[in-house]
């Protein structure tokens, strides 16, 4: 039985239990969000002891050789010492702004304290003085002022109750990441892209169509975002603009209920998707947003032809 050493206590693991479970049923107050593997929220360090190869997924190299690891998906074979994450992984910065883009949509401003290195489509994990950690996509450009977010609001939920509700201006945070590789690369500039997000999986798409236009991407970009009804839609009039300046740029607003909104489309996104895009050999592909949905279209995309290789996607999980 492997037994955890963290914060000057020792605790033991229950056979097949990860380290994450363990310190969470004794009480520790670990930060965590998915509990997948897949955001990155609860990352730790080993100090002693050896981790099994599928306890660093996702991690940058340099986080993998200095013993970075998700305790949510290690369940070590021998002893571990493990220790909160240091300032050589977080930046600190500060909530600089909050406003709604829709009902249910936040757009929040953060101000780095320190260099954040990014590409514009990953994903961050913010972290509150209280310790919770949440996953949020980056909808702004790297050389941009400030870090822009698109929150959802969730029913009782804790992170984007505290933004909407909790005075955050002001508030300083902790930024873990960037994680993920939903970005452009520049490269292949003529190929034809689609990006599909549903809700606040917009924000990251927000970014990478802006970062291919400015690099000067030849190739057609189509950008279709869904939501369940058109108050769900946000930006729609930049997204319009943006598309009117960009010939090569069309943007389709989706939504599942509601009939005769002008230049919206009805249907579920993955059948109007499918309809209106059958033939993909070739494209490059980003989907963004419920898991569900990401799914099905990633699924429906390499069916109509794109390769697995260049279709990239993030699945917003929820907390666990
Ligand atoms: C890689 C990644 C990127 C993400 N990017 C974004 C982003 O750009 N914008 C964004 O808004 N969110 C994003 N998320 C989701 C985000 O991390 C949080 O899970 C979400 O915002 C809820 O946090 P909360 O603290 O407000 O609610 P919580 O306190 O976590 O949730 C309250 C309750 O609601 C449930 N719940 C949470 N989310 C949902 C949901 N979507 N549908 C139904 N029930 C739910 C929880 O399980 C819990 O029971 C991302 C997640 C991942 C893994």
């Amino acid at each position: 039985m492997a037994t955890i050493h963290h914060g000057g206590q020792k605790y033991e693991l229950q056979p097949g239990e990860s380290v994450l479970d363990g310190l969470l049923r004794n009480g520790v107050a670990a930060a965590h969000a998915c509990k997948s593997g897949s955001c990155g929220s609860c990352m730790m360090r080993v100090l002693e002891g050896e981790l099994p190869s599928s306890s660093q997924p996702g991690l940058k190299d340099s986080w993998k050789a200095q013993g970075y690891f998700l305790p949510c998906v290690c369940v070590p074979n021998g002893d571990l010492t493990a220790c909160e994450v240091g300032s050589d992984a977080r930046v600190p910065a500060r909530v600089t702004s909050v406003d709604y883009l829709s009902a249910d949509v936040l757009r929040v401003g953060l101000r780095c304290e320190a260099p954040f290195e990014f590409q514009a489509g990953q994903y961050l994990t913010v972290i509150s003085q209280k310790g919770l950690a949440r996953s949020y996509s980056i909808a702004s450009l790297p050389d941009e002022s400030s870090i822009e977010l698109h929150v959802r609001l969730i029913p009782n939920g804790r992170m984007s109750g505290w933004l909407s509700k909790g005075s955050p201006l002001g508030a300083q945070v902790q930024l873990q990441g960037p994680s993920g590789e939903c970005f452009y690369v520049p490269g292949r500039s003529e190929q034809a892209m689609l990006l599909v997000g549903t809700g606040t999986g917009l924000a990251p798409l927000y970014g990478i169509v802006r970062e291919a236009l400015r690099s000067g991407h030849s190739g057609d970009i189509h950008l279709v975002h869904g939501a369940l009804r058109p108050a769900g839609l946000y930006l729609r009039a930049e997204l319009a603009a943006l598309a009117a300046a960009y010939p090569k740029l069309s943007y389709t607003p989706v939504v599942l209920n509601g009939e005769g909104e002008s230049g919206v489309v009805t249907g579920s996104i993955d059948a109007v998707v499918a309809e209106k895009f059958s033939s993909l050999a070739g494209w490059r592909g980003f989907v963004c947003g419920d898991p569900g949905i990401v799914r099905s279209l990633k699924k429906k995309l390499f069916l109509a032809g794109m390769p697995m290789r260049d279709i990239y996607s993030d699945a917003f999980l929820p907390s666990a």
